[in-house]
């Protein structure tokens, strides 16, 4: 019997009205019914009255004082007052409008009520009453709404569970529910509505939780085989001595991670499979070098490979770097920005088109029209988050199924790159180049900003070179510049001529942020103040203090981002933030960051707090929404249910496996609906 084919009208007492209602919880069938599990448990625990907090919700125990007295009010509105003892003290409890809970009150009897508590009155508004056995018990709570009450709906799922209960089929395959100790979903379905004790409802959440995530990579996990069925990626033989000895000849050894993640790029850029990874790495954590090594390999395979930047002077400077990197090698390299003139990019674009250059950098200006390239093998997308799905999808389209490795700092944790970028596979820097030290963050108001003047100029005696940032505060560019501008004059009244102030905004010419940038990097400024221009990929290593003014203002991706400035060194480097908080959630992003340098820590920390925080940018709807699991909290269950979900799809023929036989006709039946949506 197919319990989602079955409709909740066949159940006793559903009549069209409160089928209306039920619908409108989203729930059709049975099955739908049977798994609208409940948003929440409230875990009632026997409280003393010592510790009750007013407005709390609390389970209290004690001796039924007085008779039940139910008075009438108002129209249709009752209220029943009862006295319990509890330990001595004489507590009023009142039931709304539930006359019928009279017959649980017997003088003299023990009972147990749950409701909320005022401190005042030490009085309690009854919500439930317990049987007085139990000393601790949980309460489901559903998410309903006007239409249909926590009562009906409960009464229904019951009615369902005792009609169609030997009918419930269990979809995950059996040796997973072994293998896991995961209840079948019978168990699990009254585990989680009716459970007897925590202990079921535990082992039901969990296995509620696996069977949600599990079904959900499933369902990744077939996309993707359709997608790698249907895409023939390129092979790039490339030329592992060669690879080899350039990074022998690196000015550093590549840590274990690095080391790690270029290995698994490699593989994959080796064989047929067409890559699409995501590289995920802390700020300063050494991303560029892994894409170099990608891209050095790409170009011995006789391919050409792309790397493309958010900001012109990102790209700069990595067309700097790498162009240092690979030109005693004869790769030739370009680059390309929106600013170059007409007749500067038409020269540049024939010998992109051509093939005469190997490595090309750019900003969204490699995405044009105008832009043809002769063999694209490999696309890096730096920063990819800035990018927009259709960006990536355009560079792409330049090449013939190029190979592409999507990198990232933005700390989204591993489970939402598992969940969001499902079909990317994932690679993680997860340590930084040796000789790291921790960042040391400060937070001060602004009244005692001449701390922060004094400790910088203590720092610059020490041949520090400082960062000093400023937000975009609003949208008018004038007034933002005006602010840096502010802080400018006022760094320069400070400690001018003794030390060179630079200042950077996004209003200068591309000609001037360069020079200024490499004023900077050669130690020819000291103290660079700027906008949020550098706030991604800048890089120069000697810079030590990173000052941030009106830091309430930025998120905590993004102050992580400009903190990863610096630190990039061997120097003890300083982030200063300057910040007046006006609520809870700006004063927690000040104490999460002084806290803690690690972005991943950071970012799960700003989940916690806020669902799923401002982390990842206006748009989250990439993130699926799931009823039971969260997939921060319940990352090893994600994780595992991910690793199964991958196992069963590498075998093309696992589906016709009659172990997955269940499993297989809920994956179609999903998908089905999924046509009938469209
Ligand atoms: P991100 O991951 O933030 O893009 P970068 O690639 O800009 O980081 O690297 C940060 C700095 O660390 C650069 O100056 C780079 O040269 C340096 N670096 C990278 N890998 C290593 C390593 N294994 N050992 C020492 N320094 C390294
Ligand atoms: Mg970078």
């Amino acid at each position: 019997m197919n319990l989602r084919k079955i409709s909740v009208a066949e159940l006793p007492g559903v009549g069209p009205k409160r089928l209306d209602a039920i619908k409108s919880l989203g729930i059709n069938s049975i099955y739908d019914l049977l798994f609208y599990f409940p948003f929440r448990y409230e875990d009632m625990e026997v409280k003393s009255l010592d510790d009750a907090v007013d407005q709390e919700k609390i389970l209290l125990k004690g001796i039924v004082a007085s008779e039940p007295v139910v008075v009438r009010f108002g129209y249709k509105k009752n209220r029943l007052n009862v006295r319990v003892l509890v330990e001595n003290e004489s507590v009023m409890v009142t039931f709304f409008n539930q006359p019928w809970i009279k017959d649980k009150f017997e003088t003299g009897n023990e009972v147990a009520v749950y409701g909320k508590w005022n401190e005042n009155r030490r009085s309690l508004t009854g919500m439930k009453v317990i049987g007085s056995s139990q000393q601790d018990t949980i309460d489901s709570v559903y998410s309903v709404n006007k239409n249909i009450h926590q009562k009906t709906l409960v009464n229904l799922i019951k009615l369902a569970f005792d009609k169609y209960q030997d009918e419930i089929e269990s979809i995950i395959p059996e040796y997973l529910l072994e293998k896991y100790q995961l209840m079948d979903d019978r168990s699990m379905v009254k585990g989680m509505h009716f459970p007897n004790s925590e202990e079921e409802n535990e082992s039901a959440r969990r296995s509620a939780k696996f069977r949600e995530f599990f079904l959900f990579e499933c369902g990744i996990q077939s996309v993707k085989a359709k997608d790698e069925q249907e895409n023939d990626g390129l092979v790039e033989d490339y030329d592992e001595n060669y690879v080899n000895k350039f990074i022998e000849t690196l000015p550093f050894q590549l840590t274990n991670a690095q080391n790690k993640v270029v290995n698994e790029i490699l593989a994959d850029m080796k064989s047929d499979h067409h890559m699409n990874r995501l590289l995920q790495g802390d700020v300063g954590s050494g991303k560029t070098i892994v894409a170099v090594i990608a891209m050095l390999a790409a170009v011995t395979a006789g391919f050409q490979a792309a790397i493309m930047a958010p900001t012109e002077i990102l790209a700069q400077q990595h067309f700097e770097k790498i162009g240092n990197l690979l030109e005693s090698l004869h790769i030739r390299t370009s680059i390309l920005t929106g600013s170059q003139t007409k007749k500067e990019h038409d020269t540049i674009a024939e010998n992109i088109r051509e093939g005469r250059t190997n490595v090309i950098v750019g900003t969204h200006a490699l995405i044009q029209d105008s832009v043809d390239f002769k063999n694209l093998g490999l696309i890096v997308i730096d920063e990819q988050h800035r990018f927009g799905v259709n960006q990536r999808k355009a560079l792409r389209e330049k090449g013939n199924n190029p190979d592409v490795l999507a990198m990232t700092a933005t700390p989204i944790p591993r489970t939402l790159a598992i969940t969001t970028y499902g079909d990317m596979e994932v690679s993680r820097i997860d340590e930084l180049p040796a000789g790291r030290k921790k960042i040391e963050t400060y937070w001060i108001r602004s009244q005692k900003v001449e701390q922060m003047y004094k400790f910088v100029s203590k720092q610059l005696a020490n041949k520090a070179q400082v960062y000093v940032v400023t937000p975009l505060i609003s949208e008018s560019e004038k007034i933002d510049l005006k602010n840096a501008e502010l802080i400018y004059d006022k760094f320069n009244e400070l400690y001018a001529p003794k030390y060179k102030i630079g200042i950077l905004h996004g209003q200068m010419s591309n000609d001037d942020k360069e020079e200024i940038m490499n004023k900077f990097s050669h130690q020819e400024i000291d103290v660079l103040v700027s906008t949020t221009v550098i706030e991604v990929g800048v890089d120069v290593p000697n810079a030590s203090v990173m000052v941030i003014y009106d830091a309430n203002r930025f998120g905590l991706s993004q102050l992580h981002q400009l903190r990863g400035r610096v630190g990039r060194g061997e120097k003890q480097s300083y982030c200063i933030l300057i910040a007046d908080p006006k609520n809870d959630v700006a004063l927690e992003r000040m104490k999460i960051l002084t806290s803690t340098n690690d972005g991943f820590v950071l970012a799960e920390e700003d989940l916690k707090m806020r669902g799923s925080g401002d982390l990842l940018g206006s748009k989250q709807s990439g993130l699926p929404d799931f009823k039971v699991g969260n997939p921060i909290a319940d990352f090893n269950i994600l994780q595992t249910a991910q690793i199964e979900a991958e196992q069963i799809f590498k075998d093309p023929q696992a589906m016709e496996n009659p172990e997955n036989k269940v499993l297989k006709s809920f994956l179609n039946d999903e998908f089905d609906q999924l046509n009938n949506f469209d």
